[in-house]
Order: C-alpha cells, then structure tokens, then sequence
C-alpha cells in the first residue's frame, strides 16, 4: 500500500514541477566533458536512443557521453553499420574509449540490438520508434532490448516528452524511474515512508496519476545536486523550506 498524499506532498509536488521547469531536458554531461557530447545527444535520436539503453550502472554524465565518444572512435554513428557490426567488434571499440560502460560485457549486445532494431525495424530512423504512437507502445519496444527494464523504459520516454521529441496521450502509464537517488529524495520528503521501487513507483502514481513520470527529473536532480546519500546541501535545495528533511540527521551524523 502506498502512501497518501497528504497537503504537504502537494504543496511538495507543485514545488518539484517548478524545479522540473528549470532542469535542462537531458543535461547530463558536465561543462568539463566533451565539448559537442551534450549536443550530439539534443540533436541526433540514435544518439539519445543508445546513450538511454546503456544508462545503468554508472554516472549518467559518462553514458550520455559515450555516443559522442564512440562516434570519434568510429568515425560514424550509423545504426545500420554498427548492426553490422560482431559483439566483439563493438566490444573492441567500446573498449577504446576513456571512459568505459561499467557492464562492458553487457553493453556491446545492448549497441547490436538497438542498432539492429533501428536498421531493421525503423529503417535506420531512430525516430520513427516513437513518432506516432503510445507511451505504451515504445517502453514495450524498448524492453525488448538487452539490459532495457521497465526503469530504463520510463526514463527514455520521459526524457522524450521532455525534449519534445514525441508527445504521448498515455502518459498516466509512464512511471517514474526509481533509482537510488529518486527513493533517497522521495524518502527525505517524507513521500514514501521507506525506500523501495515499488514504494517509489507507487506514491508518484498517487501523487500525480495524470503522469507519474514527471516527477522524475526533478527528483533526481535534487539528489544529484544537494541531497546526497551521506549528507545533503539543504541550504542550496530549492525543496529547503517545505522538506521534512526524514531520515536526514541519522545519516549526516
Ligand atoms: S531539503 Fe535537504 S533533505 Fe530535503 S530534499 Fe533537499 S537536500 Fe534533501
């Protein structure tokens, strides 16, 4: 059983979708990291696509740069050449880069399979997996990727409403992503009375059921940003003046 929103959790919500507002819509990579990565993944879908398939395990600021970085090894970043492409041969080159996937024995049958889906599928068009149809339909797709759970789903589609790249009338079916940070800040707002997925994906149902996913972004940008695992920058957090802060002086002693 979830927990019921209450008027704070309201008031909460209201001031999380003005953070939303204000969290550039993917804005993952950091000013010292590859210059032109932060564009290729704004402006090229197959870039986005496979940067959101491989996004586990690591800071997101190193796997949304790892397009931008594979295009420099390959010269390319066509789908339908790396579908041609062995598991090996993109392990290889994976393995050239600086900075890694963490899951690397993993990550090169996520690139085939995306890569594949997209030639084979969608005609080379990233795009053309989401243009036109359900929220629904594209997690549905997705989860048929190597290393795509219900998570890694939810948080493609939510960034793709974001970037304006799709627009869903199913939203109500697209959940939050519940990582760490996502239950951290849920749990510190005294939205979830312990940390779990289920518990997480369970209060944003309830909390915003027109579409739970919105209150991802914000949720993980506050944990990202100012409210750690071990300690937190309340000062500097825009949820400051409303946050119950629970849990927060067992660990920051
Ligand atoms: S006010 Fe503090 S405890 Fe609450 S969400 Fe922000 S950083 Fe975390």
């Amino acid at each position: 059983m979830c927990k019921r929103p209450s008027r704070l959790s309201d008031a909460i919500c209201r001031q999380l979708m003005r953070v939303r507002q204000q969290v550039k819509p993917v804005g993952l990579i950091p000013a010292d990291g590859p210059p032109k990565a932060q564009e290729l993944v704004e402006s090229d879908p197959f870039a986005f696509l496979m940067a959101g398939c491989l996004d586990r395990g690591m800071p997101a600021e190193i796997i949304w740069g790892l397009p931008y970085c594979l295009k420099r090894v390959l010269g390319h970043l066509d789908p339908c050449r790396l579908a041609a492409m062995t598991e090996g041969e993109i392990r290889s080159d994976l393995y050239q880069l600086d900075k890694k996937p963490r899951y690397i024995n993993a990550a090169p049958r996520t690139v085939s399979q995306v890569s594949q889906m997209v030639c084979k599928e969608f005609g080379g068009k990233a795009e053309a997996l989401w243009h036109n149809t359900s929220a629904r339909k594209v997690q549905d797709r997705l989860r048929q990727i190597y290393g795509v759970g219900p998570g890694i789903a939810s948080m493609i589609v939510i960034l793709l409403e974001r970037l304006r790249w799709a627009h869903f009338e199913d939203l109500y079916d697209v959940n939050v992503k519940p990582d760490v940070h996502v239950q951290r800040v849920m749990y510190r707002l005294g939205l979830v009375d312990r940390m779990s997925e289920a518990e997480a994906i369970c209060a944003a149902r309830a909390l915003s059921p027109h579409y739970p996913g919105e209150l991802d972004t914000p949720l993980w940008w506050i944990g990202k940003h100012w409210c750690f695992d071990t300690n937190s920058e309340c000062g500097k957090c825009p949820m400051d003046d409303l946050c119950p802060k629970r849990g927060l002086r067992e660990t920051n002693l």
